[in-house]
Formats: C-alpha cells, sequence, structure tokens
C-alpha cells in the first residue's frame, strides 16, 4: 500500500497519494514513511495547515533529517506563491525579494541595485537578476521595509516568519522552524 501511495505522489496524482496515505495509516499505524509521504501529499493539494500538523506529530515521535523538512519549507513556499498569481500579485512583485520571490524581508540593495531580503542575499554570488557580482550590499533600507509593513501588512509577516524558520532550519531547530512556518501560512491566508 505505501509503494502504492509513493508511486501516486511521483506520478503526481496527489489527491489519490493523500487517500492511499490515510489508508496505509489506518492499516499500518504511523510510520515515519507513511507520514512524510502523507505531508507532502497534503502540501501538494494545498491542505498546507493539515499537512504542518502531521510534521509536527512526526517530529514530536522520532527524529526527522533536516534535508526532510527543506522539502517542506519548498513546498511551502511554492504554495504560498502560487495562491495569488492575479493581478494584485503582478503589482507586489516589485515589492518581492528574486531569490526566496517573498515580500522582502528586511530589504537590502546589492551594488547593481537590485534588493534582496537580508537573509536571502549572498555577496559571493552573482545577481538573480542582472548577473552581476553582488559583492557589497547597503543597510536595510528602511523606506522600501516600511513600505512593505504598510502596504502588504499580513505578507511582511508571513515572510519574517518564513525567514526566521529557514534560519531555525539551518540551525537545526526543527520544531521551533516548524512553529514559524506554521506562523508564516496564518499570516499568508
Ligand atoms: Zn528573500
Ligand atoms: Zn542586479
Amino acid at each position: 500500500m505505501t509503494e502504492l501511495a509513493k508511486e501516486a505522489f511521483t506520478s503526481r496524482n496527489y489527491h489519490l497519494a493523500v487517500e492511499l496515505y490515510e489508508r496505509c495509516l489506518k492499516q499500518q499505524g504511523s510510520s515515519y514513511e507513511v507520514l512524510l509521504g502523507y505531508g507532502d501529499s497534503l502540501v501538494k493539494c494545498g491542505r498546507v495547515r493539515e499537512s504542518i500538523e502531521i510534521y509536527s506529530r512526526c517530529l514530536a515521535a522520532m527524529s526527522v533529517p533536516a534535508e526532510r523538512l527543506k522539502h517542506l519549507a519548498t513546498a511551502l513556499l511554492e504554495d504560498m506563491v502560487g495562491v495569488g498569481t492575479s493581478f494584485r500579485r503582478r503589482f507586489e512583485t516589485s515589492f518581492a525579494c528574486p531569490l526566496c520571490e517573498g515580500t522582502l524581508c528586511q530589504p537590502v540593495t546589492a551594488g547593481c541595485g537590485h534588493t534582496y531580503c537580508r537573509n536571502c542575499v549572498d555577496p559571493s554570488k552573482n545577481c538573480r537578476v542582472c548577473g552581476l557580482k553582488i559583492a557589497m550590499v547597503s543597510e536595510t533600507n528602511v523606506l522600501v521595509q516600511r513600505l512593505v509593513e504598510r502596504w502588504w501588512p499580513r505578507e511582511a509577516e508571513a515572510s519574517r516568519a518564513r525567514h526566521e524558520g529557514d534560519i531555525l532550519l539551518r540551525k537545526g531547530h526543527l520544531g521551533q522552524a516548524l512553529e514559524r512556518y506554521n506562523l508564516a501560512v496564518h499570516f499568508a491566508k
């Protein structure tokens, strides 16, 4: 049954995968593989909040490698970005980070003039937008930060929570990272 569920997931039949994983849970109880697979499938169906609960359950019961949760972080981001592909969204992209594609969080401007979240920018790399070396970055651009907070307060909070989650995840604090991601989802709604 687990194999079937996995197959459904890899062939992108996510709703089917959710059903199959639910059956697995009933029949075989909650193993690491089943829970995580179930969580991934839920994310793909847009049931982000439920998936976080599943991942949390998983974390509480057993140790989950950080690699495994990076998957969730990416899925979460794609989910949030994917939600608002509307007119408004296009307007917002001028206040979106070219790297994480979320609302700018503590915006800093690279030497080339493009703006990133402080947490996302890497001075050793080239700019994602124009390809020039980033080299140096400005202090936090307070004006942009204020504009973002004023016009998109919830998105700004969501972005802040998500970046904090990323930092915690990098440090290996998985439980705390999940809490931040949970908050990010809450604000993104
Ligand atoms: Zn960013
Ligand atoms: Zn640039």
